[in-house]
């Protein structure tokens, strides 16, 4: 069977990360999760002190790209890639609040996404993957066969998020995590480079009432008619 690129995007907590996953490991494929690429830089920022909340010294960060080095390692207990920044393991720390707070201002930064957009082609440039993020059918992977976006009201996707971090023992209050969202959607939307933009070729998903089943059929549904048709 003829391989493609799946390019999913859409808003925070959409659940893109789940679906994608799951598709990779349905069609063998590999999935990257380009938010955990973005996160990373950020807690690199964070650790050396270019960015606090009231606080971004983004040229030094600029000057420090070529000191960041991030991979992907298959953790195969969990299923998935695990993030490393300089060889070492941070798919725990990329993923708090505080992290979430700042990640969409590094974003924002064109050097930043520059590289890390160099780095996504090269992962893709054999196809058979599925990537999740904000641009990955708009600037990542323009010719990707199939391109979803998702969405889900803003309520909906906060109390997932919620629910996420509360399990995994984060202190934090459902309005935080709600302002979070909203804020990211802002920020996400609103920059000049790359913004969140649903692409001309993009099939819409409101999974705000989908279950996981259903979407997960529908979109293994769209992959078959592709490659049956290529
Ligand atoms: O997907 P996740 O919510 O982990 O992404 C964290 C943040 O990284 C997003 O809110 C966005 O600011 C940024 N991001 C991006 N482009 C991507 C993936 C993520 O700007 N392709």
């Amino acid at each position: 069977m003829k391989k493609i690129t799946i390019a999913i995007d859409g808003f925070s907590s959409t659940g893109k990360s789940t679906l994608a996953k799951e598709l990779a490991n349905h069609l063998g494929y590999i999935y990257v999760d380009s938010g955990a690429m973005y996160r990373a830089v950020t807690l690199f920022a964070m650790q050396n002190g270019y960015i606090k909340s009231d606080f971004f010294d983004k040229e030094t960060l600029v000057n420090s790209l070529s000191a960041i080095k991030l991979n992907f390692k298959f953790n195969p207990d969990l299923g998935f890639a695990e993030m490393y920044l300089n060889d070492v393991n941070v798919e725990n720390e990329i993923r708090t609040i505080e992290v979430s707070n700042l990640v969409s201002k590094v974003a924002e930064v064109s050097q930043v996404r520059t590289k890390l957009v160099e780095q996504q082609q090269e992962m893709g440039k054999n196809k058979g993957i599925v990537m999740d993020g904000r641009d990955i059918a708009t600037v990542v992977f323009p010719d990707a066969e199939l391109k979803i976006f998702m969405n889900a009201s803003a309520q909906t996707r906060a109390q997932r998020r919620y629910d996420e971090l509360i399990s995994k023992g984060q202190d934090v209050t459902f309005e935080e995590v709600l302002n979070n969202v909203q804020e990211r959607d802002y920020i996400d939307t609103h920059r000049d480079d790359s913004p969140l933009i649903i692409a001309d070729d993009a099939i819409e998903i409101d999974n705000s009432y989908l279950n996981k089943k259903e979407q997960f059929d529908l979109v293994v549904e769209l992959v078959n008619d592709i490659t049956n048709s290529i």
